[in-house]
């Protein structure tokens, strides 16, 4: 009881954190933090800048409710895959970020190599094609994505990060908005979007950063 409860004041705070950055607006978005073989997940239809305990439920990987009043997120099944997929992965957040969805509608993938410490902290950013939001087209659309990625767009929709840590899955989607503001701006400044680092200026940082990929 206590780690869920310790878990559920993380929650509140991450949420707090999407929503004053305008990661979600209104009641958009949902987060998820795994504890062993149970899942604790904001429920349906609350706004994530004023979270409190009893606005989470408690599912098993199954999705199953064990614990908790109301609906789990419409987006459960896209946690869902995402846990059974990757063992390794203890949070996992679905936010609204405006300049990545915005990336997607203008049909431009997002280019982990524009700038350094994205390719080296985040690495390559899929975006899955679109699929009807809360149905079992988005877990099936992200799948084949999620092994290989720790963050993805989804093309009209928002994005997924997700890490060994909550406070790591968050920092993953703040840094992606950053960037991709920063690409805006040099967008808006030069006229068309800017190259990413080239192959000699990646192999020089994947060697200094001891990345093999
Ligand atoms: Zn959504």
């Amino acid at each position: 009881m206590e780690d869920i409860m310790r878990v559920k004041m993380e929650l509140i705070e991450a949420g707090k954190w999407l929503y004053s950055k305008g990661l979600v607006s209104a009641t958009d978005g949902n987060l998820s933090v795994r504890i062993d073989d149970r899942i604790v997940v904001t429920r349906s239809g609350v706004n994530k800048g004023k979270l409190s305990p009893e606005d989470f439920v408690i599912v098993g990987l199954d999705g199953k409710v064990l614990d908790g009043t109301g609906k789990p997120s419409s987006e459960i099944r896209m946690h869902l895959t995402v846990y059974a997929m990757r063992k390794d992965v203890k949070a996992v957040i679905h936010a609204h970020p405006p300049i990545l969805t915005a990336l997607t509608l203008a049909g431009i993938p997002f280019d982990a190599t524009w700038l350094p410490e994205v390719w080296v902290t985040i690495g390559p950013v899929p975006t899955a094609p679109y699929a009807t939001p809360s149905t079992q087209e988005v877990p099936q659309a992200i799948e084949p994505f999620v092994k290989d990625h720790n963050a993805i767009l989804l093309e009209r929709h928002g994005s997924l990060t997700y890490s060994s840590t909550l406070e790591k899955a968050y920092f993953a989607l703040e840094k992606l908005e950053h960037a991709a503001y920063v690409i805006m701006l040099a967008t808006i400044i030069r006229g068309e979007t800017p190259p990413g680092l080239t192959k000699e200026q990646l192999k020089k940082l994947n060697v200094a950063f001891g990345k093999t990929t």
